[in-house]
């Protein structure tokens, strides 16, 4: 159980460095690179916590992305992730090093594993946010999340329990800098569990057969919502960035007429993304869909109804049928 009595007794930024088979997860650049900024708004070091089984040498990746130390659990037992060993072990180190303030990616193993924790250490936790600002007067983490479908940010603080707990919307965080060959310190972390702890069991993981896309990384991003009116419309989208080097994307309306998989899904309750150009074809702006891909650089609407929400956030507003305009930008480019 964490100490509420003496809040000063905890020091330091803490990131949960996710890795999967090996490889550092992108979310976890992106939370160190916020990370840094907190830690130097409080003034104390950060940290990342590294578990996994064989993945000591990914700690130089982590000092070269500013971590400061790394507390480290390398062992067989945490080579999957699962729920009890993950929490067990990471919130024993909490207890023991005490961080102020622990920062985990809201991907699907952080949603889970934030929880526990939070649970574990007799804290609170802030899921799903979106911006992180240290308070100048009183140095607490004003955590700034969606709320009530979207209609409204909240900004929410955790006032007499530490650490202060966020799981962090992948994609919306400025990546740290990689600075070659920077170094820091390695902490061991014990790892065991006694008799029984530890649930379950991991027999196989099934990869999805599904087409995967990373949203996140896409500098040109086509995206589709129901004015395309049928499947069918995002073959269309796909002849576009295909020439422009780009990805397709979708509301949540055409993914859940079943047009499309969810992992394409942009906005909320999908992927946050922060491309070169966004174009926003037959969407029509709800609040929900402009929260996941506000921040684009230049942002082309398609529209046939000149009133549609999407042409108040656009740089370019075409107002026309896609149908008619989509062909031809495609056959303008051919001519380049
Ligand atoms: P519509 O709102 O139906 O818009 C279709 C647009 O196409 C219209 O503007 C129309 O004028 C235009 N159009 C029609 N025909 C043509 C044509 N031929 N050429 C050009 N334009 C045409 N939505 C998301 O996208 N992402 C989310 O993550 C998300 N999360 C949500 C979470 C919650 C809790 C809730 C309540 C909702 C969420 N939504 C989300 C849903 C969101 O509120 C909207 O319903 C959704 O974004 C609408 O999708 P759309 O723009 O494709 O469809």
């Amino acid at each position: 159980m964490a100490d509420v009595k003496d809040l000063s007794a905890y020091k330091g930024v803490w990131v949960f460095a996710e890795q999967r088979e090996g490889k550092i997860m992108p979310v976890v650049i992106e939370l160190l690179g916020e990370g840094r900024k907190l830690a130097d708004a409080v003034g104390c070091e950060l940290c990342a916590v590294l578990l996994g089984d064989k993945v000591e040498g990914l700690t130089d990746e982590l000092f070269a992305y500013g971590a400061d130390k790394v507390y480290l659990a390398d062992d067989p037992e945490l080579k999957d992730y699962r729920t009890d060993a993950y929490s067990i072990t990471i919130g024993k180190a909490i207890e023991e090093y005490k961080p102020e303030i622990v920062l985990l990616g809201a991907t699907h193993i952080g949603r889970d594993l934030g929880p526990c924790l939070a649970v574990n250490c007799n804290t609170g936790l802030t899921a799903d946010c979106t911006k992180l600002e240290i308070d100048p007067t009183d140095k607490k983490i004003q955590q700034t999340r969606p709320a009530f479908g979207g209609n409204l940010m909240a900004t929410i603080i955790c006032p007499d329990h530490r650490p202060q707990m966020s799981t962090v919307r992948p994609g919306v965080m400025e990546k740290a800098q990689y600075q070659e060959g920077r170094k820091g310190e390695v902490v061991k972390l014990n790892v065991s569990f006694k008799e029984g702890e530890i649930r379950t069991k991991v027999l196989e993981i099934v990869k999805s057969l599904k087409e995967t896309v990373s949203l996140t990384d896409a500098k040109i991003i086509v995206s589709g919502g129901m004015g395309l009116g049928k499947p069918e419309g995002f073959d269309l989208l796909k002849q576009l960035a295909d020439k422009l080097g780009g990805v397709v994307a979708a509301s949540r309306a055409a993914v859940d007429a079943g047009w499309i998989d969810h992992s394409y899904q942009v906005g909320q309750t999908g992927t946050t993304v922060k491309p070169k150009v966004y174009f926003a074809c037959g969407i029509s702006g709800a609040i929900q869909h402009v929260a996941g891909m506000q921040d684009s650089e230049l942002i082309v609407a398609i529209n046939t109804n000149e009133s549609a929400p999407i042409f108040e956030i656009a740089d370019v507003g075409i107002v026309g049928d896609l149908y008619k305009v989509i062909p031809a930008i495609i056959e303008e480019l051919d001519k380049v």
